[in-house]
C-alpha cells in the first residue's frame, strides 16, 4: 500500500435532511449541517465576509432570499484531496479540502 491509499478519504457521501453525512475509510461516519458547511466556505469571498464586523442591518441578497437555507446541489471532486461545493444560491467558489471536511464532521 502506498502512503496515499492510507490517507483519510470519504467512502460515501449522502444527504440526510439538512446535513451532509460522510463515511470515511477509517470507519468514522460524521455529519455536517449544511449551514455549518456553508459558514466554513474557504473561498476568498467568504473569508473576507467573515472578517467584516457583523452588520445588524444586513440585507439578504436576492439570491439568498430566493434560495432559502443553504443546500449543496453538487459536489464534484477536485483532484484527490478536495471537493468543490455548488450551492442552491449559485455560490460555487468554495473548494473544501478533505481535512476541512473531516474537521467539520460531527459524530452521529
Ligand atoms: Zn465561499
Amino acid at each position: 500500500m502506498s502512503s496515499e491509499s492510507a490517507a483519510l478519504r470519504p467512502v460515501s457521501l449522502r444527504r440526510d435532511g439538512d446535513r451532509l453525512v460522510i463515511a470515511w475509510n477509517d470507519g468514522f461516519t460524521g455529519a455536517i449541517p449544511f449551514q455549518k458547511l456553508r459558514d466554513a466556505c474557504p473561498c476568498a469571498g467568504c473569508n473576507e465576509k467573515r472578517q467584516e464586523p457583523p452588520d445588524p442591518f444586513k440585507v439578504l441578497t436576492d439570491a439568498e432570499l430566493r434560495a432559502g437555507p443553504p443546500v449543496p446541489v453538487a459536489m464534484p471532486s477536485r483532484g484527490a484531496y478536495a471537493y468543490q461545493i455548488v450551492w442552491n444560491d449559485g455560490h460555487e467558489t468554495g473548494i473544501f479540502r478533505l481535512e476541512l471536511l473531516r474537521q467539520l464532521c460531527e459524530p452521529m
